[in-house]
């Protein structure tokens, strides 16, 4: 070869040089006797934190259950067996409270976005004469907050997995302080979010909608607790069933690194204005946290097989 084509080949292979100097990841030591979820990591898996992350060609299980619910039903958080006083003239937005007598798992609670985080927003809109925006972290971070006051007056145990207000945590910071989590319970995780979906052309909106529940493809665990989560989630806000999700080439970050049973919801879609007009109001909050509580309880009362 001509050497001073040799010399600039050197010379440009040594500044444009893209190979990775990071050495590999340790091997995954878990602490517990679940079953490792892990298999062979893949790219940019870190970026997949919820389902609006996920390539367009993954190939996606959708699971419908017959869950029976009417659109635009909302059914009261009460013990079916319990009945109304007669006497009662007066309504109550505030649900009674369920007591839970003895906790059978320690939830822990991923509030699934940063403030930090890039995206994960709507565009800003008009809501009763006002210009607001959605953030997704705000919407989360509130729906787990009021699950928090819902589950302490319970008496359910639960971990807050990301209590920080500013910047953000990492997929891989969040997966990790629940699984070092020391617990004489059996631990279960719940990650909360909004949705987005594809965009009209010329628009910033999206004509998705509905409630999604995602759990790690091979586990029935999971499966089961998702069934809980959705059924609830559909109950409390009458909207569009997409079923239960999972993709066994491409799952969710913090589904396939907990070592514990997981789940997350996906709570209607923020880039559709009427769903982010409905995602803003307080007693939709109030309802979507109430839902995910009555989950719990059902969990908590049924247990996971
Ligand atoms: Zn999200």
């Amino acid at each position: 070869m001509n050497p001073f084509f040799e010399l600039f080949r050197r010379l440009f292979s040594s500044l444009f040089n893209t190979t990775p100097t990071t050495p590999p990841a340790p091997a995954n030591t878990p602490t517990t006797t679940n079953p490792p979820k892990t298999e062979t990591p893949k790219e940019k898996e870190e970026e997949r934190g919820d389902s609006s992350d996920l390539p367009k060609d993954t190939v996606i299980v959708t699971e419908v259950l017959p869950f029976e619910i009417k659109p635009g039903e909302v059914v009261e958080d009460k013990p079916k067996d319990t009945p109304k006083p007669s006497t009662e003239t007066t309504t109550t937005t505030k649900p009674p409270v369920v007591t839970v007598k003895s906790t059978k798992y320690m939830w822990c609670l991923d509030n699934g976005h940063g403030k930090a985080t890039p995206g994960k927003r709507s565009a800003p809109f008009e809501m009763d004469g006002i210009n607001v925006q959605f953030f997704e972290y705000e919407f989360n971070r509130d729906i787990v907050k009021r699950m928090m006051a819902s589950m302490t007056e319970k008496g359910i145990k639960f971990f807050n997995v990301v209590p920080e207000v500013e910047g953000d945590i990492t997929l891989k910071e969040r997966v990790e302080r629940a699984n070092k989590l020391s617990s004489s319970l059996p631990k279960l995780y719940i990650s909360v979010h909004a949705n987005a979906g594809p965009v009209r052309p010329g628009t910033d909106w999206s004509a998705a909608n509905g409630i999604e529940t995602w759990h790690f493809h091979a586990s029935a665990r999971g499966r089961a607790m998702a069934a809980f989560f959705q059924e609830e989630i559909l109950k409390a806000t009458g909207w569009r069933n997409r079923g239960l999700k999972s993709t066994a080439e491409k799952d969710l970050y913090v589904l396939r690194h907990t070592n514990m049973a997981a789940v997350l919801t996906e709570n209607g879609f923020f880039n559709n204005l009427d769903e982010v007009k409905k995602l803003m109001r307080d007693d939709i909050r109030q309802a979507i946290a109430d839902a995910h509580v009555a989950a719990i309880v059902e969990i908590e009362r049924k247990g996971l097989a």
